[in-house]
């Protein structure tokens, strides 16, 4: 008899994601994940929901309109996470003409028919805001309509709303072996200690380290992909303006430049053909560099590799966009399924899909449309969600406000009770994390160590001083 339907190594998007849909449709799953949840890919992202207009130049009519129709789902399942924003491409006169690309937005804006979201346009940059941060020599940009997502939380929230539906997630337990007969048997070092789980189906959902985890967890042949490196670096803000500026850099790779925590820029790239331990990945003085100089092509300001207050490298299988998957099922064998990569919009129903192929229930699919916890409020109306939460709390100031909503949604009530002043919420860390926050991030999501909570349940790491770090890395170790 097995412990669980479906055990799945690694709580990444893919992970948690397959987790909320299996156990929403009543299996029995248990979720592994080696550190913390939202540790892997969804650290390093890019941040960006959408439906990819690059791909257009791919012909990949079929796969944005899939894209886009996720994203508009997800807007509304968790609308403090995934932000609407405009898209800002320059036009360089050295790269892909404006005509053309004009053309390609003419199409895009088509592909999400339902969107609510405002359609693509021309801009002059010498009259538009959009132009004011940007190098004069800059004339024209296209400017369309698609989303930023708070990915670490995304992944955050996706598991604790698996667990509200009965999953079991494991964080700080490495799948180190696993046995395969009609049923998967696991042995998991939780925390230190060695345990066994049976499981009927066993999915290998570990990103970057897939191809880890098949040869010395699965004992199997190497799955054939090489590792793709994300190199990313937090400058303070270098623009106003809530736009994510997209930069087609001289040797044709896009640059991303977004409005990252209020007062930083995110600004990232891609680059292919790593080797080595995914853990190992860091931004390299090269990468930083390669960074700035592209950014410096069109932004006025000059940005220096020591204005980087943060840079972070990630790494996850060249797939295609949309992911791959592979199942293998043999007679009197358990299954195994092997998830890698894709998009981020695409992960419910890339999820939707693995427990359809793993064929342990019948019970209809049901995440397009749920909420995710603190999501059941309009995805326009978070500027109201402040606004009351600032009129319930009248201590909050209007930055901590919106931080608690950007966060937890309508869930907020959760953090901050009956508390009438700061002073009821408890000791203070930084700014404005008080130990009440702190409490309910490691009661309810998962939260153990201090770099859980500054770097994937929010990005307070950017501004919190050390002895506060140290002072949080104290108290956490008192309350747990
Ligand atoms: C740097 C980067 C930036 C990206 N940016 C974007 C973007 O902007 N937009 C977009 O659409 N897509 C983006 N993607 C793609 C998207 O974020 C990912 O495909 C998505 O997050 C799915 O990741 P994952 O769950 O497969 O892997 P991961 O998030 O890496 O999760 C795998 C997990 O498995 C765990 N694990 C490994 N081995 C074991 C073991 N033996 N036992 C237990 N646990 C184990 C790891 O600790 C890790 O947490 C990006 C990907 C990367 C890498």
């Amino acid at each position: 008899m097995a412990d669980v339907d479906i055990a799945i190594i690694g709580g990444g998007l893919n992970g948690v994601s397959i987790a909320h849909d299996a156990a929403g449709r009543g299996l029995r799953v248990l979720l592994l994940e080696q550190n913390d949840l939202g540790g892997g890919a969804a650290s390093a992202s890019a941040h960006l929901m959408h439906g990819n207009v690059i791909d257009l130049e791919r012909g990949h009519v079929l796969r944005i309109r899939r894209a886009l129709a996720e994203r508009d789902l997800a807007l509304r399942a968790a609308p403090h996470l995934v932000r609407p924003a405009r898209f800002v491409l320059p036009a360089h006169a050295d790269e892909r003409p404006l005509a053309v690309m004009r053309a390609g937005l003419y199409a895009y804006d088509r592909l999400a028919p339902r969107s609510d979201l405002p359609r693509s346009e021309v801009l002059d940059l010498t009259i538009h805001e959009a132009g004011h941060p940007l190098k004069r020599s800059l004339r024209q940009a296209l400017a369309w309509s698609d989303c930023t997502v708070d990915e670490t939380r995304l992944v955050v929230l996706t598991a604790v709303d698996a667990a509200a539906r009965g999953a079991a997630i494991w964080t700080g337990a490495r799948c180190a072996w696993a046995e395969r007969s009609e049923v998967w048997r696991l042995t998991v070092v939780n925390r230190g200690r060695r345990e066994s789980v049976v499981a009927r189906a066993l999915v290998n959902a570990s990103g970057a380290w897939t191809r880890a985890v098949a040869e010395s967890v699965l004992h199997l042949p190497p799955v054939q992909a090489s590792l793709a490196k994300v190199s990313q670096i937090v400058v303070r803000r270098i623009f106003d303006r809530d736009d994510v500026y997209l930069l087609q850099n001289d040797d044709h790779r896009m640059i991303y430049a977004i409005p990252y925590h209020r007062d930083f820029t995110l600004i990232g790239s891609s680059e292919r053909g790593l080797a080595g331990d995914p853990a190992a990945l860091s931004a390299g003085a090269d990468d930083i560099a390669y960074l700035c100089a592209a950014a410096s092509r069109y932004f006025r300001e000059r940005v220096e590799p020591s204005d980087a207050v943060h840079a972070v490298a990630g790494g996850h299988l060249e797939t295609a966009r949309d992911g791959v998957m592979k199942l293998d099922r043999k007679r009197g064998r358990a299954p195994l399924l092997t998830v890698i990569g894709g998009s981020t919009a695409g992960a419910r129903r890339r999820a939707e899909t693995a427990v359809a192929r793993l064929g342990k229930t019948t019970l209809p699919a049901w995440t397009a449309g749920a909420p995710l916890p603190g999501g059941d409020f309009a995805w326009d109306a978070f500027d109201d969600e402040v606004e009351s939460a600032r009129q319930r709390w009248p201590f909050l100031t209007e930055r901590h406000a919106w931080r608690l909503v950007e966060a937890y949604g309508t869930r907020i009530d959760h953090v901050l009770g009956a508390a009438k002043s700061m002073d009821d919420l408890g000791a203070r860390f930084g700014d404005d994390l008080t130990a009440s926050e702190v409490r309910y991030l490691m009661k309810e999501e998962f939260a153990r160590f201090a770099n859980d909570v500054l770097w994937r349940r929010s990005k307070l790491g950017l501004t919190m001083p050390r002895q506060d770090r140290e002072a949080l890395e104290i108290f956490m170790a008192s309350a747990s």
